[in-house]
């Protein structure tokens, strides 16, 4: 049985936990390597901006992971009570951070609060620090098949499918949402690893029909069991993708319930994805951190 897979019901149980463990551990022996060549750890800055519950629990594990690989950390609270003076000092706080040579990497809290506009951090963020891969620079190496730094999410998307064993080339793949932090990306690399992708979004006309037609499923759309058992074809690989916060518990896009009898594999909500991103983004700054040191640094 490959990594991170254990089984229930029907389906494989594709587990985070495992694979992230052995990010961590690599992530852990290039920290120490670079603090002894460098007289410094890597340094990551988490920039908050309003307080969206999920991501707050998401930032918390960030945090800790870096405290456990011995990463430094700075938490930047963007201050303002309306929208015009968070975008502000959102930009502000990126550029102060851009200029920091202690800074290695830089992530903002996912979803803004309403009003501030992704495009803010866009244009601020410095593309050698943007692990997280939104910079125009690093979303168009993707694009064009370079590489970059891309969203964690959606590295971690492709993580799990390679240890799932499922056959991606030649594929049927459908990705549901298309936004520029996990949708699209992932389908980008979905389509550079030879499957032939099918986006679907909130417009998309009868999504089961779409669903069905999938050998691999990846639903990044936000909406708590908006795909169910009977939109699966059987077999399938699914990666759920969504952090939703139900009645106080954490559920993903996908009915877990109904799905695990139909299809071949499936990531749980939580433990599937949201481990895996978290080790995936600290070897994301680490390589940021690498590409920074200056030539000839001791050691
Ligand atoms: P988003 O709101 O930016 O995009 C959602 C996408 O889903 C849009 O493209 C929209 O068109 C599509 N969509 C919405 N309703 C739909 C419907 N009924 N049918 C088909 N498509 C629909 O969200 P996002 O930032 O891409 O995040 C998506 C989900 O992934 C969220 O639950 C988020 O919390 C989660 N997320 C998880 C991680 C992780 O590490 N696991 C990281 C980032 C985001």
């Amino acid at each position: 049985m490959t990594a991170g897979a254990a089984t229930v019901s029907g389906a494989r149980l594709l587990e985070g936990a495992p694979i992230a463990a052995e990010v961590r551990a690599r992530v852990a022996a290039d920290v120490a390597a670079y603090t002894a060549a460098n007289g410094r750890p890597p340094g990551l800055a988490v920039v908050i901006c309003g307080r969206d519950a999920p991501s707050m629990v998401y930032l918390d594990r960030i945090l800790k992971t870096c405290a456990q690989v011995g990463i430094a950390t700075w938490t930047v609270d963007v201050p303002g009570d309306d929208a015009a003076t968070q975008d502000r000092e959102l930009g502000e706080a990126i550029r102060r951070l851009n200029a920091d040579a202690a800074v290695a990497g830089i992530i903002v809290q996912m979803p803004l609060p309403a009003g501030v506009p992704l495009r803010t951090v866009v244009d601020a963020i410095d593309p050698t620090k943007d692990i997280d891969g939104l910079h125009p620079l690093n979303a168009g190496l993707l694009r064009l098949g370079y590489e970059g730094f891309v969203p964690a999410t959606a590295h971690a998307a492709m993580e799990m499918l390679s240890h799932s064993g499922a056959r991606i080339e030649g594929a049927d793949a459908v990705v549901v949402g298309r936004s520029p932090v996990v949708g699209m990306p992932v389908a980008f690399m979905l389509t550079k690893a030879n499957a032939t992708v099918t986006v679907c979004h909130s417009k998309t006309r009868d999504l089961g029909a779409k669903t069905r037609q999938a050998d691999i499923l990846v639903v990044a759309a936000g909406r708590p069991g908006l795909v169910t058992g009977d939109m699966l074809k059987p077999g399938a690989v699914v990666i759920d993708v969504g952090i939703n916060l139900v009645d106080g518990h954490l559920v993903g896009d996908v009915d877990f319930a109904s799905a695990r009898d139909v299809a071949g594999a499936i990531t749980p909500v939580p433990g599937g994805i949201g481990p895996l991103t978290n080790a995936l983004l600290l070897a994301h700054l680490v390589r940021a951190a690498q590409r920074q040191a200056p030539v000839g640094a001791p050691g």
